[in-house]
């Protein structure tokens, strides 16, 4: 019996642009064009001045991390437990956070190396996750 995948991220307006970009290997910020405020997750309003203007620009994969933490529980269907759950600082000067694979042997990753960031192929074309980005070692 085949294994459950993962859940299907939620995709609207707002963010499927940026699960588009991934599925291209794009790790893309969302940007105001009116202040020039970056900011990840994507939506629709600028924290800063509340302009609905934006642009994206791909993220050079390149940063530190700032925290993180091991998730043992709860389990959902498509991850391998522990999970190991980053919050990074991009040197575009925004955070994100994601699922960093490999060993922890030092915090400055790069998404230029390979393997970097990638997108995960997909189980099925209505769910694209991201596999196991930022290995760092
Ligand atoms: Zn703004």
């Amino acid at each position: 019996m085949a294994r459950p995948g993962r859940i299907k991220p939620p995709m609207g307006h707002d963010n499927a642009w940026w699960w588009e970009q991934a599925a291209k290997g794009v790790l893309a910020i969302q940007r105001c064009t009116k202040c020039q405020a970056l900011r990840h997750p994507p939506r629709p309003m600028c924290g800063e001045c509340r302009s609905m203007d934006w642009d994206v620009l791909a993220a050079s994969g390149k940063g530190t991390v700032a925290s993180y933490t091991v998730l043992y529980h709860p389990q959902f269907p498509g991850f391998e437990y522990p999970l190991i759950i980053v919050l990074v600082d991009l040197e575009e000067g925004t955070r994100i956070t994601a699922e960093l694979s490999g060993r922890t042997c030092r915090a400055r990753w790069s998404m230029s190396s390979s393997p970097g960031w990638r997108p995960k192929p997909p189980a099925s074309r209505a769910n694209p996750t991201l596999a196991r980005p930022w290995p760092i070692c």
